[in-house]
């Protein structure tokens, strides 16, 4: 068994990173507590807890929650960047959970689950109780795919969508139109959008050099962090010609 590798943003916001040991993927989850519910994104790249134990994870980081922030009708809500195998595969984990309402992964489910009355373009304010995460649309790497916004602290949680690894463009058009989308979307919150965490890294700390698929020791990988003003990047890379588009922070690879 491998630990997961947990770090907490800050009280209420904890990163866990699945280890490479237990998957090459290596995917981060998030979990963001608020009053009334906590928000796992993602459930990562297995359902052995023998492999990876998210589900004693996430129990143990919300009993420690609730130890200080007492609330007996507490929830916890599993909800998805997108809907690849290495992001969904630990939801059978949680569906026998009391309390706790896993997010289904059809275009269909997700549209419902967050009350999209159109899609992709639309903005859903979802409310953890005193803090708002707004659910964004977001196809283009994944059909069903959708990045979150924290206003509490101003994170843009953007999948596979971008991170510092190979952007995979599945959907040209509905690609640059999140991306576009998340542009607006951070103009129109003069500056509240500090930074942008996605849920892999793939790149090396040499501009441009990325760790092969499948590498399971990254010595020199560069932090998963990456600034807003990324997007403005990732937007104009996505009109240059050819299938690949190597960037310094992220390579773009049209399917
Ligand atoms: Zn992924």
């Amino acid at each position: 068994m491998t630990a997961p590798e947990i770090t907490h943003l800050d009280e209420a916001t904890v990163q866990i990173r699945q280890p490479k040991a237990s998957h090459w993927e290596a995917p981060f989850i998030f979990l963001l507590f608020g009053r009334d519910r906590a928000l796992l994104l993602d459930s990562g790249a297995t359902n052995d807890e023998a492999v990876f134990p998210l589900r004693g994870t996430v129990d143990g980081l919300v009993a420690k929650w609730l130890k200080n922030h007492p609330n007996p009708g507490f929830e916890l809500v599993v909800a998805h960047t997108h809907t690849h195998g290495d992001h969904i595969a630990g939801d059978p984990l949680f569906t026998d959970r009391p309390h706790t309402r896993v997010v289904g992964t059809t275009l269909d489910e997700v549209r419902t689950n967050f009350g999209f009355v159109n899609w992709p373009d639309f903005v859903v304010p979802f409310d953890l109780g005193d803090r708002v995460v707004d659910v964004i649309g977001g196809p283009g790497h994944q059909e069903s795919a959708v990045v979150f916004f924290d206003r509490t602290s101003g994170i843009l949680f953007t999948g596979d969508t971008v991170c510092p690894g190979h952007l995979y463009v599945r959907d040209t058009a509905a690609f640059v139109a999140t991306i576009e989308r998340l542009i607006s979307f951070r103009d129109a919150q003069r500056g509240a959008v500090r930074t942008l965490l996605g849920a892999h890294i793939e790149m090396s700390t040499t501009p441009g050099v990325p760790y092969p698929p499948g590498t399971v020791e990254q010595p020199d990988e560069t932090p998963l962090a990456m600034p807003p003003r990324i997007l403005d990047d990732v937007r104009e890379a996505l009109d240059l010609p050819g299938v690949r588009a190597v960037r310094d922070r992220y390579i773009i690879v049209r399917q």
